[in-house]
């Protein structure tokens, strides 16, 4: 049933400490939110699972399926089933939404895709998610709205079916519409088998989601877990106690 297990992982980035020692453990069939203001760790938390290259892991462990693999690159990470949201920031002249995701998904599972399987597949996701099929004709980014490169976030973790996604919510400029995208889309997605990890910094997209945790990241350490009162209470009081505390810790 575990999927993740974190053991006091720290993490450096310019020879700046950023992670100082994150426990987390997330099984299957579980959604994970992680909230923290900005600068607190979140996308290096982020980017050290995906393990990016930048990211240095100074101590401790990330355990997955029961493996280490600290060590192990992105492409590797990704073929056994993570996956870390991103988005290309600017447009790919002639290549549209299908053929990048059908790149992707050979490039994960490690099989070529032939181009009338693959549409079938796009097909069947593009209906559970309600995306117009006009869609994956689309060159990717050219004029997409915020919501649109959302839809190609979400898209892409469908097709690539991942065990554990990691969705980082860095743009804190989401309208409703693309926040409702991704929240219906993390709902449609979340199974027994997957478990999501969701980086927020605000509190919009919890209007739709029901995690099963809400973990508060401030400089580098979860300093507290709770359910969604928890993210209910911070939507009031802000960080600022938590601040406090880590501040006096050092
Ligand atoms: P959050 O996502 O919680 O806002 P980040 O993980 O992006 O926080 O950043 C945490 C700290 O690490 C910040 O001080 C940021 O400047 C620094 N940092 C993150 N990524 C890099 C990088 N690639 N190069 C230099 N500094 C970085
Ligand atoms: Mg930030
Ligand atoms: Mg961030």
């Amino acid at each position: 049933k575990q999927l993740l297990k974190v053991n006091n992982l720290q993490s450096e980035v310019e020879s700046q400490p950023i992670l100082k020692g994150i426990n987390l453990e997330v099984n299957k069939g579980e959604t994970h939110v992680i909230m923290g203001p900005n600068g607190a760790g979140k996308s290096t938390l982020a980017n050290v699972l995906m393990g990016h290259p930048d990211y240095k892991i100074t101590d401790g462990e990330i355990i997955f399926k029961g493996e280490n693999i600290n060590e192990l690159e992105v492409d590797k990470r990704a073929k056994k089933g993570i996956f870390l949201s991103f988005q290309y920031p600017q447009e790919i002249p002639g290549i549209t939404v299908e053929n990048f995701l059908r790149t992707a998904k050979t490039a994960v599972s490690g099989e070529q895709q032939s181009i009338f399987d693959f549409k079938f597949l796009l097909e069947e996701k593009m209906d559970l998610l309600e995306f117009d099929s006009s869609y994956a004709d689309r060159y990717l980014n050219k004029g997409f709205s915020g919501g649109e490169k959302k839809k190609n976030e979400i898209l892409q973790m469908a097709v690539l079916e991942p065990k554990l996604a990691i969705l980082d919510e860095t743009d804190s400029g989401l309208d409703v519409d693309a926040t409702r995208i991704v929240a219906e889309g993390i709902t449609k997605l979340a199974s027994d088998d997957n478990a999501m990890i969701i980086i927020t910094h605000h509190n919009q997209i919890l209007d739709y989601l029901k995690p099963d945790f809400v973990h508060i990241l401030v400089d580098g350490k979860i300093v507290e877990t709770g359910d969604i009162k928890l993210a209910n209470k911070i939507e009031t009081t802000g960080y600022s106690e938590y601040k406090g505390e880590s501040l006096s810790e050092s």
